[in-house]
């Protein structure tokens, strides 16, 4: 039927992660810190250097690039300061996009600190990355950013399709995402542990929410291996280059990219 099976858990889904993000956004950022033991943040500022915004050819040339599932703006802000200050290019805009307006307001608020010239080259849209607005037309972008935020889409073949629809022809899909440690086995069941015992009570300890953070794991648990998901980047379209992944501490995280041909 119209209902199909699908259909009906895909949206359950997408009504879940709306109550998670909505409920999590003001302790959002406080409890990445927690969680990772500040790690994140590493990640992050490898995931942002790995890109290298700003460096166009020849320098100072226009970059557009679109941070889907951007919630409080931490990869925005990143590429930001990267683009203007390491490479001297203030001429990259970036949107951040995110399905859920809390975590947007949180981003807005925090850009608010940041210098003048960056939040002029920062724009918000509350979109689905499943269905990319028209607006962002076709092969329009340089640079497409995913970071911690695919593993919760309903739909994931959607979202890719819709990366490689935006997407400029040599323009780059980049998403940093929760993955495997399975090559450590030791490592692994001290952050299973982890992940299963301490994350669910500093929810409830900290944020007053055990059920969100429990959902985080589990979906952490759900997702593709890195090479499943590279397979799926794949299968949109993408140019893969080399093994299409790197592994982040052990496998805990992991950065795959695509080309767009
Ligand atoms: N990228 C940010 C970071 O790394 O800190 C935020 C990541 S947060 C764990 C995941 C984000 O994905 C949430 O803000 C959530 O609202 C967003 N999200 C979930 N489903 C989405 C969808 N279908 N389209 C766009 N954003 C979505």
């Amino acid at each position: 039927t119209h209902f199909g099976y699908e259909t009906v858990t895909e949206s359950v889904k997408q009504e879940r992660v709306a109550e998670v993000f909505t409920s999590v956004a003001e302790s959002y950022d406080k409890m990445n810190d927690l969680m990772s033991l500040g790690v994140h943040r590493l990640w992050k500022d490898h995931f942002v250097s790995s890109l290298n915004p700003g460096a166009t050819n020849p320098i100072g040339m226009p970059q557009r690039i679109l941070d889907v599932a951007g919630g409080t703006g931490d990869i925005a802000f990143r590429m930001l300061q990267h683009a203007h200050v390491n490479n001297g290019n203030p001429n990259v805009h970036v949107t951040i996009s995110d399905i859920n307006p809390a975590m947007l307001a949180v981003g807005k608020q925090r850009s608010l600190s940041l210098p003048a010239s960056h939040q002029s080259s920062l724009s918000f849209l509350e979109a689905n990355a499943e269905v990319l607005p028209k607006t962002i037309a076709d092969n329009s972008l340089d640079l497409y950013t995913v970071c911690f935020g695919i593993r919760n889409f309903s739909n994931m073949p959607a979202a890719l399709k819709e990366a490689y629809r935006v997407l400029k022809p040599g323009g780059i899909f980049a998403c940093m995402e929760f993955s495997k440690v399975d090559k450590y086995p030791i490592f692994n069941a001290i952050y299973k542990q982890w992940s299963f015992s301490a994350i669910p009570l500093i929810g409830q300890l900290v944020a007053g929410d055990r059920d969100s953070y429990q959902y985080l794991v589990e979906s952490i648990e759900r997702f593709p291996s890195q090479t499943e998901f590279r397979d799926m980047i794949a299968e949109a379209g993408f140019s893969i280059v080399g093994k299409g992944y790197e592994d982040l501490t052990g496998g805990v995280a992991a950065i795959h990219k695509g080309i767009k041909p």
